[in-house]
């Protein structure tokens, strides 16, 4: 099992919920209505980045944001997934 990177743009998220339904270890909803990345370190431009074991739920929650705030890349092959 590889890992992944998963860039995510929080300050874009509309609060569609999608992500935390289809991997509630990766994404909760706060009280502002947009979703953390648990776990995620907020970055210089305010974008959040973790780092995980890869697993293909945080495929299907990434691909199911539908403003695709969401940013996988598998770190073996340095390829963008979602
Ligand atoms: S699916 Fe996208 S828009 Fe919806 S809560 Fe998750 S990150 Fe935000």
């Amino acid at each position: 099992m590889g890992k992944f990177r998963i860039i995510y743009d929080r300050k874009a998220c509309i609060g569609a919920n999608a992500c935390v339904v289809l991997d509630p270890q990766l994404f909760e909803m706060d009280k502002d209505g947009k979703a953390n990345l648990i776990g995620g370190k907020k970055l210089a431009d305010g974008t959040f980045e973790l780092v995980t074991d890869a697993r293909e739920s945080i495929i299907e929650s990434a691909r199911g944001c539908p403003v695709e705030v969401i940013k996988v890349i598998d770190l073996e092959t340095g390829k963008k997934i979602v």
